[in-house]
Formats: structure tokens, C-alpha cells, sequence
């Protein structure tokens, strides 16, 4: 098989190779197959090519139709086997890898039409993984056992065999289980608190398999943007235990959405300490032989430690509409941090003399330390430092003390942007008031190259977009907006997008759904009940269904009538979770800076989800009373809308069925 699909000349850069080819195949090859020539694609073909010859960071710009994977795609996939090292694709969410690797996936259409053999593989996230562990655990469980009895029956038969393993393979996926709801899934996957180096089953255990598997690519490794920050987090560490990063050695790294990364990133950069994993670890050190005085240290540790999460579920309430809970971070937290960190001290001058005797076993020494490490970072980090968000999340085994740096720059700056490698980042929303330096800073990029191409579409003549006076409030009822969601759905009858803007509102809606007869017979699909993939494709598929979703206001592409009405419940500003709490409080104008951009980019991310492909054509409605009692708010929503697309707010009595 030719390692490239043109000739190669090994006398001649391979960049300016690849962009002649990359032309031939859109001026000619996918012309020849049916496809159109867009100017806009071969532009943004051009502007890759600086990108990879100087193997600099791009922001490519690019709105809906201009068919930009393709083209970055075609750049990594010949740049991968020039370096026989893969690109990385960092997709939002696993939502999305899947559609690109779906049969009608872009990935399939190159292979089909271009006659090439392409290697991409999924890195999907740990915790889209079955743990061995937890499932044991969940098989014992007083909740629902004969479900995880059977999970367990179907595991691949070497699972259960002690003897080695001639022929194994990758297995336990949540795409595996499209049955469980997430409430299941979450009771047998894995979780940060897995201590997978030191388990017994991680030879044989699906995510260790997989692992293995993707590694292999030769093309491409397709995974989401929070997996790649957890390997560039964990990086390090990995490499000090012995065990392999999570991503091998790369080429290149395109971060499609590429606007969302920040958040990924300080996600994947969170310190997580909860008391009953540091107690079993600690512990497991006291069935060795130790000098008292370690002994000591560690009964002390784990009093405070309980003493320090006591102290949480008290100075901590619920936030409504999120899973978090709000720290109200005072002096009587902080001494307990204090002390359980002297206690910590302790432990660790101890285990410096214990690893001279040689009584402990070097595996669990080392676990134990790096544990402790990270423990001393995070509580330093809440004891003195105003550059962190933290926050409790509950959960039937006690409280996880979560903390997070605000600022991530450093860490990208340092082990992303300064690897000499080329950095794609493409979305159709990446500039503010058409600059990129908003996104730039956030990032820690200093240099870049950048480019902006509009959508080819015409969005005048085929997109309608409404939002109804349902009253004269200042806010509307729930019971308006579902009377109001009922006409729009019987309007297109079914074919819908509900974007929700959290899971509490979803719930409501799915639990008002009996009682409104008109939409008896309506087949509806709520996000979190099933796998989401699985979801997707059944929405797509069954063309007058309705799908009711909190994420997928980014990304979801599904051309055609299946998605003709996309339904906005209310206009989608963040969460009053402490992650926004910190942004506001370091912005000069909070709403303006925080809440107005983030509502405006999400909602247009949400309207691009109607017109997928020139034939597509629908109508959007927003649910939103203060669009009619706020001008200005109007205003900037008018300023979102593809060119042409006028905000309308025709009474619902007057909609054309
Ligand atoms: S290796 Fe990790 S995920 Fe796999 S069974 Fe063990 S603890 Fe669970």
C-alpha cells in the first residue's frame, strides 16, 4: 500500500506536497464524485498549509457548510504518515467523535471517495469505560443486581480466566450498554477515585484493552477535548509511575469546537479529594510493619481528614440547577485544612525514613506518595491562593472536595503551545467582535495565524426564527412555554430540537408530557436516559421523532427533515455554579463580560443546528419573555443571526401549520 495518496518526492518539502494534492481533491477528485467546488473550503485549504509548514498554532474560523473537517482531516492524515507518528482529532465531547467516525461521517466519505484506507481510531474517556471493580461492587449492590449480573455474564469469556490471554479485545464501552440510563452507567464505570495502577483486573479490564488499541493508529486518534487534557495533565505522573501517557507520541492536534477548550481544560486540571479514598489508601499502609510514629501521623491524618469533610457538608449548600455545592470558604475550614496538611507533613517525612528500611512494598509507597502529593497541592491551593474555584459534589459515599485553578494558560502554554507542533483550532464561532485575541489570551497562545470564512448557505431564504409573545410578564410560566413547545411541535409535527438549558428543565418538560394530549403518539428522546449515540442516530432515523437535549446545543449535525425546528426553552445563560461565580467576581461588568457572550455564543451554536446542508430549511423558536422587554438584549441576539435573518415574534395564533 503507498504510504501517501500522490507521488512523493522525497527531495521536496512534504507540505507544499500535501496542499497540491489537497487541491486536486477539491478542484477535481470530490468535484468528479459529485461534490461542489467551495471557494471557502480551498481558501481555508491555503491557510492550513502555513499552518503545517511552520508548524504554528491557526484559529480557522469556518461557519456551517464550508466543509472545514474535511479539509483539516486530509492535512493530518498525510502529515501523520509523513511523521509515522498519528494526529490527534479533539472533538467537544464523545458525542461528537462518534459522528465523525460514523458511516455517513465525513472519515467515511474521504475513504469512499478518495479510495484511501484510513487508520483512525477512538480514545474515548475513562469514564466512558466499564470498571471491572465497580461492577463487582454493583453486582452486590441492593440496587437493581440481576442488571449487573447480566452485564456480567456477557463480559468476553477471557475476562473471567486466569490463564493468559491469546486473543483479547477491547470491550466495555458505554456505547455497549445503549440500554442503562446514566444513573446506571454511573454505578458501574470508571471514576477519578479508580486506582487502576494498582488494581488486579487492569490487565484484562476494557479500558486498558482499548487503550492498547488506539495507540496502534497510524492516521488518526479521535478523542475529546477533555481526554486530551487529562493526558496532558497526567503526563507527568504517568511517566514517574511507570505507566504509559494516555496519548502516545503526536504529530499534531486539531481541537475542533475548538472554542470550548478552556473549560475542558480546567476541568481536566482539578485536584479531587474525598475522605473515604484517602482512608483506604492510608490504611492499607498500616497492615505493613512501621514505626510508630507513622502510625501515629496517619490515625491523626484520617481523624482530620473526616474532621476537615464534616466541616464541608456544613459551610456548603445546594446549587440550584447544578450538582455542585457552593463552599462558603471560612477561618474554621481553613485552620482544619491546616492541620490535616501538618498531619500530611507528617506522613511524608515518615515514609521518606520507611522507604530506607525497605518494610513497605515500593508499589504502594509510591501510590500513597503521589496521593498525598496531590493532596498537599489542592490544599495548599484552598489555604492561600485567590486564583482557584472550588466546590463539593455529593454522592451516596460522602462529599468530593474539588478544586480547580482559574487560570490554565500556563499549564496549556507550557505543554500544548510550546511542543513545535502544528495546532488547528476550528469552529464557526472562535473571534470576538473579529479579533481572536480574547481566545488567544485565555489560552496562553502568543502567536498565531488566523482566518474567518463565512457560511456558503442561505440562511434569508430557508431559516425562520420566532419568538412568540406568549403574555405580557416579564417572564414566562412553564406552563405558557410547554403550551407554546406543543405548537411549534405540532407546527412541524415532530422533527424537533429541544435545547434545554439545564437537566432540571428537561425533566420537567419529560414529566409534563403525559398531560399534554396533543402531542399523544410523539415519539421523544431525552438526553440522559439512553447512550447518547445511540440517541442521535434514532432521532436522525426516525424522522418525525423529537429530541430533548441539555448538551447538544454544539455540534450536533443531523441534515435533513428529521431536524427541521429547533426550540430554544430559554435563553441559555451559564449556570450560577462557581465556576461562573469566579468569572463574574473578577469582571469590571459581570453580566456584560460573563453572562451576555457566553448566552450569545451558545444560543448561536444552537441555531446552527438547523441548516446543516444547502437543501435544509426550518424554524427556530425562543421562549424568551425578555426579548420583548429588553431592547438591547434583543439587539445582540439580533446580532448573532446569519445575515438576512430578522428576530420575528409572531403571536402564536398567527403560526402558519
Ligand atoms: S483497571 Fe481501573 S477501570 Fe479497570 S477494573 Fe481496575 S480499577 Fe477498574
Amino acid at each position: 500500500m503507498n504510504r501517501y495518496p500522490f507521488e512523493y518526492e522525497p527531495s521536496k518539502p512534504i507540505v507544499p506536497q500535501i496542499g497540491e494534492w489537497v487541491a486536486d481533491v477539491f478542484y477535481d477528485i470530490l468535484p468528479e464524485a459529485g461534490f461542489e467546488v467551495r471557494d471557502e473550503q480551498i481558501y481555508m485549504a491555503f491557510q492550513l498549509e502555513k499552518a503545517f509548514a511552520d508548524k504554528q498554532t491557526i484559529f480557522a474560523e469556518a461557519g456551517v457548510g464550508t466543509g472545514k473537517t474535511l479539509v483539516y482531516l486530509l492535512y493530518s492524515i498525510c502529515y501523520a504518515r509523513y511523521h509515522r507518528k498519528p494526529a490527534i482529532i479533539a472533538c467537544a465531547d464523545e458525542s461528537l467523535i462518534e459522528q465523525l467516525v460514523k458511516p455517513e461521517g465525513d472519515i467515511a466519505k474521504l475513504a469512499r471517495h478518495l479510495g484511501m484506507t484510513i487508520d483512525a481510531r477512538l480514545g474515548k474517556s475513562q469514564d466512558r469505560y466499564l470498571c471491572l471493580k465497580k461492577l463487582d461492587n454493583a453486582r452486590t449492590d441492593y440496587e437493581e443486581p440481576e442488571l449487573y449480573k447480566d452485564i456480567y455474564e456477557q463480559l468476553p469469556a477471557f475476562v473471567h480466566k486466569s490463564e493468559g490471554m491469546q486473543a483479547f479485545h477491547a470491550y466495555g464501552d458505554r456505547k455497549q450498554y445503549p440500554h442503562l440510563n446514566d444513573e446506571q452507567w454511573e454505578r458501574m464505570n470508571w471514576d477519578p477515585f479508580q486506582d487502576c495502577f494498582v488494581c488486579d483486573k487492569r490487565h484484562r479490564c476494557g479500558q486498558t484493552l482499548s487503550r492498547e488499541h488506539y495507540r496502534q493508529s497510524a492516521d488518526l486518534i479521535i478523542c475529546s477535548h477533555d481526554f486530551y487534557m487529562e493526558h496532558v495533565w497526567t503526563y507527568e505522573g504517568r511517566k514517574r509511575e511507570g505507566q504509559l501517557p494516555l496519548l502516545p507520541e503526536h504529530c499534531a492536534v486539531v481541537f475542533d469546537e475548538g472554542h470550548l477548550l478552556e473549560s475542558a481544560a480546567q476541568k481536566a486540571l482539578t485536584y479531587r479529594i474525598k475522605h473515604p479514598i484517602f482512608e483506604e489508601l492510608v490504611t492499607r499502609l498500616l497492615k505493613n510493619e512501621m514505626r510508630e510514629t507513622l502510625a501515629v501521623f496517619i490515625d491523626d491524618a484520617i481523624e482530620r481528614s473526616e474532621r476537615l469533610f464534616e466541616l464541608l457538608e456544613k459551610h456548603s449548600d445546594a446549587i440550584a440547577g447544578s450538582d455542585r455545592r457552593h463552599i462558603h470558604v471560612n477561618k474554621e475550614l481553613i485552620q482544619a485544612v491546616s492541620r490535616l496538611r501538618e498531619s500530611l507533613d507528617g506522613i511524608e517525612e515518615e515514609l521518606v525514613f520507611e522507604s530506607e528500611l525497605y518494610n513497605l512494598d515500593g508499589y504502594q509507597l509510591r501510590i500513597v506518595e503521589e496521593h498525598l502529593e496531590m493532596m498537599q497541592k489542592a490544599l495548599s491551593l484552598f489555604q492561600s491562593s485567590d486564583s482557584l474555584i472550588c466546590w463539593a459534589t455529593d454522592s451516596p459515599t460522602g462529599l468530593t472536595l474539588v478544586i480547580m485553578p482559574k487560570a490554565v494558560k500556563e499549564v496549556l502554554r507550557e505543554r500544548v503551545f510550546a511542543l513545535n507542533m502544528p495546532v488547528v483550532f476550528s469552529s464557526a464561532t472562535l473571534s470576538v467582535n473579529d479579533s481572536f485575541d480574547y481566545l488567544a489570551y485565555s489560552l496562553g497562545v502568543s502567536k498565531y495565524l488566523s482566518f474567518s470564512v463565512d457560511s456558503p448557505y442561505d440562511y434569508e431564504g430557508r431559516m425562520e426564527i420566532s419568538a412568540p409573545r406568549l403574555s405580557n410578564g416579564q417572564s414566562y410560566s412553564f406552563e405558557e412555554k410547554a403550551q407554546a413547545a406543543v405548537q411549534a411541535l405540532l407546527r412541524t409535527e415532530g422533527r424537533a430540537l429541544l435545547l434545554f438549558p439545564s437537566r432540571e428543565e428537561l425533566k420537567r418538560f419529560k414529566e409534563a408530557i403525559p398531560a399534554l394530549p396533543e402531542l399523544f403518539g410523539m415519539r421523544f428522546g431525552f438526553e440522559g436516559d439512553r447512550e447518547i449515540s445511540h440517541l442521535i442516530a434514532d432521532f436522525q432515523s426516525d424522522e418525525t421523532s423529537v429530541l430533548c437535549a441539555v448538551t447538544l446545543w454544539e455540534g450536533l449535525d443531523i441534515p435533513g427533515p428529521s431536524l427541521s425546528n429547533v426550540i430554544v426553552w430559554s435563553l441559555p445563560y451559564p449556570p450560577n455554579d462557581p465556576v461562573f461565580m469566579a468569572k463574574r467576581q473578577e469582571a469590571a461588568s459581570p453580566f456584560e463580560e460573563v453572562d451576555m457572550p457566553y448566552m450569545l455564543l451558545r444560543l448561536k451554536q444552537g441555531i446552527g443546528r438547523l441548516i446543516r446542508t444547502r437543501d435544509d430549511s426550518g424554524s427556530i423558536t425562543i421562549l424568551s419573555a425578555e426579548l420583548h422587554s429588553d431592547a438591547e438584549l434583543r439587539a445582540q441576539v439580533q446580532g448573532i443571526l446569519p445575515q438576512g435573518v430578522v428576530l420575528r415574534d409572531h403571536p402564536l395564533s398567527e403560526w402558519k401549520r
